[in-house]
């Protein structure tokens, strides 16, 4: 079913059957321009052969059947925000970006649902659904840039996932297209589609099985009342255990997040968000529903926090408040990207009881490898993003860095929980996938992989360690995480 008719290797070839199908405008091939797709957010790095922007469904399935004419692998790509490599092409090949499939086909809000293309920022699709009094909820802290495709691939979370979960729980159906080149449906516009779960398979699966061309999502009606508040901590402890005693009182809040005292001091300045600067850690916490609900909710969240040791709890009294408060977390990575000239990312989860050891466990190890350690995260997923930061000129800086990672992502296992919260295994942490699977179960993973098309093909060497179908190392050069990279994209997060 998927053997190749190789044609000439030849790059020139190549480039002019993709200029025949997109447009010269669309395909990139030279040096300087490729540069910007060597990369995504984190410190991985490839330079693609070629990278090819089409415009609708039926051209990037011709893309990929020119790629497996010509032998050469696929790297999907939206806006590469992702934080784990995903997108980065380390096996050289085409690179496929998805952007000019941007439209919103369909609002339809008697049946909770849109139809829209993978190329959407997420934030778009959030906007246009205002207007309507709907909204999507899976809200990556990275809403302003990246694309639903991504988020797909990436099976994507953020603060407003903890009640009604990460992207995966919201996508009905996907539109496809193969390894083999063909477009295919998986899942249907009603849920429960029979049959095995092909769209939750794809959903997560990072770029590896195939392309997302489009996508119908759920959406759910805005709430009729929103409380937002700031509870404030001594300790990281304090508010760690808070996030479990609001739970245990019987209350999810749409959003539970936790920054930690060397965020705030870094990110307090520049946005004036109104976290005490002497706060040893702060909890941003929303609940919403119906009025009567959530005036009980946040009455039980206050003590909730109060009983935990919480020196103030704070209401926002106004939208304008509400959005201080917001800005202040989603800021908070742009803050650190203005504040030091390299950081690294980390994303880990780990059971929520265990949250209050694991933090003062992950602040000691990086205490241990001299790294000042800024942590703001899902706190009520238990998900945790401590970010090392670090001077990419202080030689072998990279080496610890990646040491000091691994130390943390160790702790996260050894806690009960794994190497990702929501970022994605993606090339930067598929060694570490075998400490938590068995040889059996990355078999398995294999096969559902070559069940869908050559290994090689779609975004090889990710996900699976080495012996898997690829064998890589860390592409990483300390490339970007850098301040002004960080503002010129744009990632106010
Ligand atoms: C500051 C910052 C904050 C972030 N906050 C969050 C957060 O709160 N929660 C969270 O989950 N993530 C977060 N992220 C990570 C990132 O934004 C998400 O993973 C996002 O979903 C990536 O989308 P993208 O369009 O940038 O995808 P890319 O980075 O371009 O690609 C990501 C992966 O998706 C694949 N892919 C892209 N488009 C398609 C497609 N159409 N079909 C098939 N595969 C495709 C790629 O091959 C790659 O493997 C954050 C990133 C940054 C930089």
């Amino acid at each position: 079913m998927f053997g190749r008719r190789h044609k000439q290797r030849d790059q020139k070839t190549l480039i002019r059957e993709m200029t025949r199908l997109v447009g010269a405008q669309h395909v990139l091939y030279e040096d300087a321009d490729l540069i910007g797709y060597e990369y995504d957010a984190t410190i991985e790095r490839a330079r693609p052969e070629i990278v090819v922007l089409p415009a609708n469904k039926e051209q990037v399935a011709e893309v990929v059947a020119i790629c497996r004419d010509y032998d050469r692998p696929i790297v999907p790509r939206g806006s590469g925000s992702g934080l784990s490599g995903g997108a980065v092409p380390v096996k050289g090949g085409v690179v496929i970006v998805l952007t000019r499939l941007n439209e919103i086909i369909t609002i339809d809000t008697a049946n909770q649902m849109a139809i829209v293309q993978p190329g959407v920022i997420n934030l778009h699709l959030q906007e246009a659904l205002a207007s309507h009094g709907y909204t999507y909820a899976p809200d990556p802290s990275s809403q302003r840039i990246c694309t639903l495709g991504g988020n797909v691939a990436n099976n994507s979370g953020g603060p407003h996932t903890l009640a009604h979960g990460s992207t995966v729980n919201h996508i009905l159906e996907l539109e496809v297209v193969l390894p083999s080149g063909e477009l295919t449906k998986l899942g249907s516009k009603v849920i429960d589609a029979p049959g095995p779960d092909l769209r939750g398979l794809f959903t997560g699966s990072e770029g590896t099985l195939g392309i997302v061309t489009e996508m119908t999502v759920q959406i759910i009606p805005l709430p009729e009342s929103v409380v937002t508040m700031v509870a404030i901590f001594d300790s990281v402890r304090e508010a760690c255990e808070a996030v479990s005693a609001i739970i245990r009182r019987g209350v999810i809040p749409v959003a539970l997040e936790m920054l930690d005292q060397e965020i705030i001091k870094i990110v307090e300045p520049r946005v004036n968000a109104g976290y005490p600067l002497d706060a040893g850690a702060v909890l941003l916490i929303e609940v919403e529903g119906l009025k009567d609900s959530v005036d009980t909710d946040s009455q039980l969240v206050t003590d909730a926090c109060k009983d935990s040791g919480a020196r103030e709890v704070r209401v926002a009294e106004t939208e304008g408040e509400r959005e201080k408060l917001w800005e202040g977390r989603k800021g908070a990575i742009g803050a650190i990207g203005a504040a030091y000239p390299a950081y690294y990312l980390l994303d880990g989860v780990v059971p929520r009881t265990k949250l209050p050891q694991v933090m003062e466990d992950v602040l000691e190890v990086a205490r241990s490898y001299g790294f000042r350690c800024a942590n703001m995260f899902h706190a009520g997923d238990g998900n945790l993003h401590p970010a090392l930061m670090f001077d990419p000129n202080d030689a072998g800086v990279l080496d610890k860095v990646l040491d000091c990672a691994g130390e943390i992502m160790r702790l996260c296992v050894e806690s009960g929980g794994a190497i990702t919260g929501e970022h994605g295994v993606g090339l930067e942490k598929r060694s570490f996938m075998e400490w938590i699977y068995s040889e059996n179960d990355l078999r398995a993973m294999e096969n559902i992989r070559t069940a869908f098309g050559p290994a090689d093909l779609f975004n090889p060497c990710k996900i699976l360690p080495n012996g898997h179908g690829c064998a890589v190392g860390h592409a990483a050069e300390i490339s970007q995480m850098i301040s002004s990279d960080t503002d010129k994209a744009g990632l106010y997060v």
